[in-house]
């Protein structure tokens, strides 16, 4: 990607070396989260009580799916809420040489700047066909764990959206499991990552993710989890859209990078590498075919229209 002369976002916070247990409900160190939170005042957050998002995430956890599957996680390979003992969390790397440090400010730049294109592209496209002023999100990098309106999360959940504060969450060290683990390397295939989450950013103002919720909650599992997949799939195409708006930024072997990345986190490739078989009622965010031909659909109209996965009859 050439991201020379792109101008980065302001819209991001840099929570790294934080920690998610810094002050607050003081954990006990190497224990797991209890789901018992404190009462009373002063855990509110963005006006939404934590004990309503605590029991989204037991409930998940009881309906054994995953509680960022409702919040727009890039993957459904995550699991439930994976608790980090606080060590883990407090030793999560704080860049102290020049070197690392560096590397570092070239992750957040790359971030602001991959965010700031996605302002752009999504300014306009509501400004023009939607009629609406878009309001972009914020982007949270964060290391090892972060605590979000929507619960507590670690870096190994991936990278999700909280529609509740409207925030974009990312490790950057997720970056370097695709490349590593997964096989999506790329700079095309980590901004895909973003414009997938910005994706999520989209269906919210668009009161698209509040009904799906809300379908999903009378649903049995399996038709909440194609619900989900749907969900998802248009984010998919909504990130193909971007990358439809921004193709003057692409270089050779770009578009296969992101479609790479698409095929490595589709449920039915994630799920044969965790546990050796595959599950189709359970998957939440598609396989690793339909999640490329959503990117792409997004990618060769660059028409939000084409993203209707909704009443698609096939996905
Ligand atoms: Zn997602």
């Amino acid at each position: 990607m050439r991201l020379d002369d792109e101008r980065p976002s302001d819209n991001i916070e840099d929570r790294r070396g934080e920690g998610g247990f810094g002050g607050g409900f003081g954990f006990p160190r190497g224990r797991r989260i209890p789901v018992r939170f404190p009462q009373g005042r002063g855990v509110r957050r963005g006006g939404f009580g934590l004990g309503t998002l605590v029991i989204l995430f037991v409930l998940a956890w009881f309906l054994g799916i995953n509680p960022l599957a409702l919040l727009g996680g890039l993957t459904g390979g995550g699991g439930p809420a994976i608790p980090v003992p606080q060590e883990e969390a407090q030793n999560a790397p704080a860049p102290h040489d020049t070197a690392s440090r560096r590397a570092a400010d070239a992750g957040k730049i790359f971030v602001a700047k991959v965010l700031g294109t996605t302002e752009r592209t999504w300014q306009r496209i509501f400004r023009d066909q939607l009629h609406m002023r878009y309001q972009p999100p914020r982007l949270v990098l964060f290391s090892g764990a972060v605590r979000s309106a929507c619960g507590i999360a670690a870096a190994a959940m991936g990278p999700f959206y909280c529609p509740l504060d409207r925030k974009v969450y990312i490790d950057l060290s997720f970056y370097r499991d695709m490349r590593e683990k997964l096989g999506a390397g790329g700079d095309f295939a980590q901004a895909y990552v973003i414009a997938h989450e910005v994706g999520h950013h989209v269906q919210n103002l668009l009161g698209i993710a509040e009904k799906v919720m809300r379908q999903r909650q009378r649903l049995p599992r399996a038709r909440a989890n194609a619900l989900s997949v749907r969900m998802e799939l248009q984010a998919d195409c909504f990130a193909g859209v971007w990358g439809h708006d921004n193709r003057h930024l692409l270089e050779r072997g770009d578009l296969e990078e992101a479609l790479n990345a698409a095929a490595a986190i589709g449920d039915d490739r994630l799920q044969r590498r965790t546990q050796g078989y595959v599950v189709p009622e359970s998957f939440t965010h598609g396989t690793s075919e339909q999640r490329v031909r959503w990117f792409r659909r997004g990618f060769e109209s660059g028409d939000i229209r084409a993203c209707d996965t909704f009443s698609a009859r096939r996905l």
